[in-house]
């Protein structure tokens, strides 16, 4: 039997973001706090990770794909729906590549507003889509890329009617910075370096605002290199010019010009940083070597920071940031954003090769292989 001692307890999970870090936050005491009880996601330790890298360093996966809409964006959505409704505002709008509109109709939902999602046409993984449809947003697609829609939100929003939850909101960005918070609650201090993908480049500049703000809390000594990987057919800051026509099956950073270009440039040059580019090959192996070698399935654009620090551990293929020069005992975050089931699309082909045998031992034993 189970004494209450020998119980597990995550004190943290299920709390939400805004009632741990509310000092850092912009809501006071009259700001009604819409959660779903987002953050608190488990930083797990990657052994096969660290391996690679070598010289005692230790890579941790910061997994936001269990937060409660299945991605980091649940983190800056509580926030910027809370001050929505503070501010009196009864709908909600964005443009999204997916998970933005997943988050922001779920925090809708909860707080009883409406909810507008614009969307590039045929570009929107089917789980995230779906999420949309459940929580019961108002769904626009449009034939144009997510630039367009954006473009469009951005006017939209300038009216009375709406408020905008894209990361253009500066609530979205400080509710993201938590994410960097838990990481210096579970490692004791701030890790020596941190990857992950870059898109809309909003996360990117959260978690750097999210360092310097514990560090100069006194929370922590020291502040990461940031290392943010684009698509290579999605890559406009590494290139230093917008990409028209951004391609990459990495749905969630497939942006030709991001909307935090500036904050995301000053984070990698104040944390001694950099921008690197990853190819969909790359991108989808590293996905499912996460998967088969750690257990834990993320969607493409979230393999991303993995695809980059493989590339970054080998000297010869010039990595942006090569791990040859990193000390010994080096602390490696890298976030993964997002869940795996949400796109469904890009492992279809293997699940569709899947055909029935006779059912008996002989049968199924031949079709395993062992
Ligand atoms: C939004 C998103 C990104 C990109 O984050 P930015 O803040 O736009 O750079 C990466 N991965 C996933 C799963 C996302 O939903």
């Amino acid at each position: 039997m189970n004494t209450s001692q020998e119980i597990q307890v995550t004190p943290h999970r299920g709390r939400g973001v805004i009632a741990r870090y509310r000092e850092f936050l912009p809501v006071s005491d009259s700001t009604p706090i819409v959660s779903l009880g987002e953050g608190g996601t488990p930083l797990i330790s990657s052994p096969r990770l660290s391996a690679i890298v070598g010289r005692g360093c230790e890579v941790h996966l910061k997994y936001e794909g269990l937060n409660p809409t299945c991605s980091f964006k649940d983190r800056g959505m509580t926030v910027a729906v809370s001050k929505a409704v503070e501010g009196g505002t009864l709908a909600v709008i964005c443009a999204s590549t997916g998970n933005t509109s997943a988050s922001a109709a779920a925090y809708a939902a909860r707080a009883g507003i409406r909810c507008a999602v614009v969307l590039p046409a045929g570009k929107i993984a089917s789980g995230k889509l779906l999420q949309a449809f459940a929580y019961g947003a108002k769904v626009v697609a449009i034939e144009g890329n997510f630039d367009d829609a954006l473009r469009i939100v951005r006017r939209l929003g300038a009216r009375d009617d709406f408020a905008i939850v894209n990361s253009i909101n500066p609530d979205r960005i400080a509710g993201q910075k938590t994410a960097a918070f838990e990481i210096v609650d579970d490692l004791g201090d701030a890790p020596d370096l941190h990857l992950l993908p870059l898109g809309n480049a909003g996360n990117i500049s959260a978690y750097w605002a999210g360092y310097r703000e514990y560090r100069d809390a006194g929370n922590s000594t020291r502040s990461p290199a940031m290392i943010g990987f684009e698509a290579a057919g999605a890559a406009p800051m590494f290139h230093g010019r917008v990409v028209e026509n951004p391609e990459t099956i990495a749905s969630a950073i497939r942006i030709g010009n991001p909307a935090s270009w500036e904050t995301a440039d000053r984070a990698v040059r104040d944390s001694h940083g950099a921008i690197d580019i990853v190819t969909d090959d790359e991108i989808l192996a590293a996905q499912q070597w996460l998967a088969t070698q750690e257990g834990i399935f993320v969607e493409p654009a979230s393999a991303a920071p993995i695809a980059g620090l493989f590339k970054c551990c080998e000297p010869a293929r010039s990595p942006a940031y090569s791990f040859a020069q990193i000390p010994e005992g080096s602390r490696i975050v890298c976030t993964v954003t997002g869940h795996g089931l949400k796109d469904p699309e890009v492992m279809m082909d293997r699940v569709m090769k899947l055909t029935a045998v006779a059912p008996n031992e002989e049968a199924v034993l031949r079709a395993i292989g062992f």
